[in-house]
């Protein structure tokens, strides 16, 4: 047996193993993970090593090949446990074992060690009130932003000041001149005149929300480690509860990690933990340098911070001594990754609970089938949120209107009798609207309307879609070339678009209701940095009355002035090629119908939709879960989809379309033979949804069975096969448990 060793534990030695021979002696202490000593380089001085994969192949002359020296012994480190972690993702999700540790180890870039700074503010609450108003009417909107939030909290970290809420260093000097605020360095948290400003509690928990920390706290003590889910509705207060949670197994000189959807990390989000735990507080997200992100890792591991924030990577955060992960908005596609490993970070965070016996709490108002199922086959405790917990906040009235009879009664235009009407009253009165629609761009895609050709991507198998009225982009490779005046195919000049984008609906928008202000929000206009941040604050400063937008809008924030939510397709997300199609739609219009009435008024929701009947709708206008879970279930167990069953697909792709299709063919039978011993539904192969991407072709193979461990074999004989075949050097091969 070998062990392969990286000595320096970083995602650029991993490419760099060596191999080391294990003594008998050592056999049965020596696994992934292990810290070992070991003889190294000419001198074969002592070195310390980390192993990361046990092989009996040596890698060359087994005669020269050194042998271990010892195991380190005492506490497990915290790379040794992300070891472990890379292990496991690489055998559960199918990858090399150097994709695994590159995705958990962190990037090691040494960054100016950068200072933690913070700004504090240096008045009184009422010259700060009066401040905000200064700022307010010479129309500063930056300032008036970061003066607004120290009505809440005396120091605001400048990390957050300069990203979340996009205040340039210009906009924050001449408050520094002024000495309304004073940039501090890390020090100023240290001083107990600061300390005593945290808001050490928070508001008085409701009898829903008490009854789930207080079990929480209960089990913990208990050393029970079950995973929690609160399935509560969109403002039920459960982040009141997760930061309770935190306060306990921060008590107990425990770390904490809170995954929270990149998109809903907005800075008022961030504040609230700030508020309530100060400098213990990190937070990552992918628009940080890798030195930056490596920084925040390096503070964890000294535990320095105790609470790291940030999307799914954030599980990879090296606390010593972890104690509780929280999974905010657990039913978010965006927790598992698109790279190999394909892991999710729901069951990894599960994983890594249990080896550093770890808590793990999950919330959503929609959960996903996954979880929901687990919970009511008590694999994890359940909590129900039932009420909105802020005061004066109610339920959203939810509509749907069918389009079909719109058309019907000669109304062609996007929006409904019933969409109009209401969006004029709330014009009249000052109040704001959302109108959400679950796709980018202008129009879908172009055609002639004499020969019919649609104009496609020359790279993808996918058409091309309009931007800004004279450009076809391809959303798949950035293919892009002007919109000609001639139909390339027939010379035909009568070219149109079809469909409806966020671009159409603004120009719409303004053409129906000439006298309102429309912003818009979606893929195009906030891939700028801060460009997010700046239209909803925008938004938020009522500095337009309608804003058009992809699901981007219908995330996390809180606007209390608007109440009317408008989604003008529903069904545009209902149709497609994904098995899941369904529970997402149920999810967005939830959480859009969630938008509505948070503040004191009322909120109306109109779903217009061509279909309906369709239960992902009906239950998303009736606000029923559990309905919805049901029916969606129903379907699963009819058409054998996850959870039901378990799902792997193998997704296999060339340049080469003959070397494509015999690898596909060698695959294909290799599961057939393999499914002589165990029954598996095999279906395909076929080309993929989109057969052909940047020039490459795509076939896919989906094999379904209920018990997990029998995918996860093929899997590896697949792997262990494809290996072996020297012409699948020219085919990449993915796997991707769904
Ligand atoms: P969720 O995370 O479930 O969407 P939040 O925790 O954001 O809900 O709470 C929604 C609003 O209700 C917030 O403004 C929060 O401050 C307020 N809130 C939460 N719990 C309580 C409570 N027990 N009493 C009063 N207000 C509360
Ligand atoms: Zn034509
Ligand atoms: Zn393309």
């Amino acid at each position: 047996m070998y062990a392969n060793v990286i000595i320096d534990i970083s995602h650029e030695k991993v490419d760099k193993a060596f191999q080391y021979q294990i003594p008998d002696a050592l056999r049965d202490e020596i696994q992934v993970g292990v810290q070992v000593r070991i003889p190294f380089g000419k001198g074969n001085h002592e070195r310390k090593g980390y192993v990361v994969e046990l092989t009996d192949q040596a890698e060359y002359d087994e005669t020269r090949i050194k042998e271990v020296i010892g195991v380190v012994t005492g506490s497990i480190s915290a790379e040794s446990k992300l070891i472990r972690l890379a292990w496991w993702m690489k055998e559960r999700y199918g990858s090399t074992m150097n994709q695994a540790l590159k995705t958990v180890l962190p990037v090691k870039q040494k960054v100016r060690q950068k200072e933690n700074r913070f700004l504090v503010c240096r008045i009184g609450e009422a010259e700060l009130k009066a401040a905000v108003s200064e700022s307010e009417k010479k129309g500063y909107k930056a300032r008036e932003r970061l003066l607004k939030a120290f009505l809440d909290t005396p120091v605001i970290p400048y990390s957050v000041a300069a990203g979340q809420m996009n205040l340039t260093m210009a906009s924050i000097k001449p408050m520094i001149e002024k000495q309304i605020i004073s940039l501090e360095s890390e020090t100023i948290y240290r001083n107990p005149e600061v300390h005593g400003t945290l808001q050490k509690t928070s508001v008085k928990l409701n009898s829903e929300q008490s009854a789930v920390v207080h079990d929480f706290v209960d089990r913990y003590e208990r050393g029970i480690r079950k995973t929690t889910l609160i399935y509560g509705v969109t403002g039920s207060g459960k982040t009141e509860v997760y930061l309770e949670m935190i306060n306990h197994v921060l008590n107990r000189e425990k770390q904490v990690i809170v995954l929270i959807p990149e998109i809903a990390l907005t800075y008022q989000t961030v504040l609230r933990f700030y508020r309530r735990f100060g400098s213990m507080v990190s937070i990552i997200n992918s628009r940080m340098s890798a030195g930056e992100r490596y920084d925040q890792f390096e503070r964890a591991r000294a535990a320095e911070v105790k609470i790291m924030i940030g999307p799914r990577s954030a599980l990879f955060t090296p606390f010593p001594s972890l104690g509780l992960i929280i999974i905010d908005e657990e039913h978010e596609s965006a927790y598992k990754s698109e790279l190999s490993p394909r892991y999710h970070a729901r069951e990894t965070a599960e994983k890594l609970a249990e080896m550093n016996q770890a808590s793990l709490v999950l919330g959503s108002a929609t959960p996903s089938l996954e979880a929901y199922t687990k919970a009511l086959h008590r694999e994890y405790c359940l909590y129900r949120l039932t009420k909105r917990a802020g005061k004066d906040s109610h339920m959203a009235r939810v509509q749907v209107v069918d389009l079909r009879e719109e058309l019907k009664n000669g109304n062609r235009s996007i929006f409904s009798e019933a969409l109009k009407n209401a969006m004029n009253d709330r014009l009249e009165n000052g109040q704001q609207i959302m109108l959400f629609l679950n796709r980018r761009g202008y129009s879908s895609f172009v055609s002639c309307r004499s020969c019919g050709e649609a104009f496609k991507c020359p790279h993808c198998d996918v058409t091309l879609t309009l931007h800004h009225g004279n450009w076809l982009k391809c959303h798949y490779c950035g293919y892009e070339i002007p919109l000609p005046d001639k139909c390339p195919c027939c010379g035909s000049p009568y070219i149109a678009g079809f469909g409806t984008g966020t671009q159409k609906i603004e120009t719409m928008t303004k053409k129906m209701f000439p006298q309102s202000r429309v912003l818009r929000m979606d893929l195009d206009t906030t891939s700028k940095k801060g460009g997010h941040e700046e239209i909803l604050s925008a938004f938020a400063e009522r500095e337009a009355d309608i804003l058009v937008g992809t699901q981007m809008i219908v995330k996390g924030h809180d606007f209390p002035n608007v109440t009317l939510v408008g989604v003008l397709a529903a069904d545009l997300s209902l149709h497609s090629s994904d098995f899941r199609c369904g529970e997402r739609t149920f999810q967005l219009l939830t959480q859009a119908a969630g938008r509505a009435g948070r503040g004191q008024m009322a909120g109306d929701v109109i779903i217009q939709t061509y279909t309906p009947e369709h239960y992902s709708i009906v239950c998303a206008a009736s606000q029923d879960y559990e309905s919805f879970y049901y029916k969606e279930m129903a379907y699963r167990q009819a058409l054998h989809y996850p959870p039901v069953t378990q799902l792997l697909s193998v997704l296999m792709s060339g340049k080469d379309e003959d070397l494509l299709n015999q690898a596909v063919e060698q695959m294909h039978s290799q599961v057939l033979a393999y499914v002589w011993e165990k029954p598996v539904e095999i279906i395909g192969p076929a080309e993929a949804a989109v057969y052909k991407v940047n020039d490459i072709y795509r076939k896919i193979l989906y094999l379904k069975q209920e018990n997990y461990g029998i995918l996860i074999t093929i899997k590896d004989k697949l792997e262990s096969f494809s290996r072996a075949a020297p012409w699948f050097s020219h085919v990449n091969i993915q796997y991707d448990f769904a």
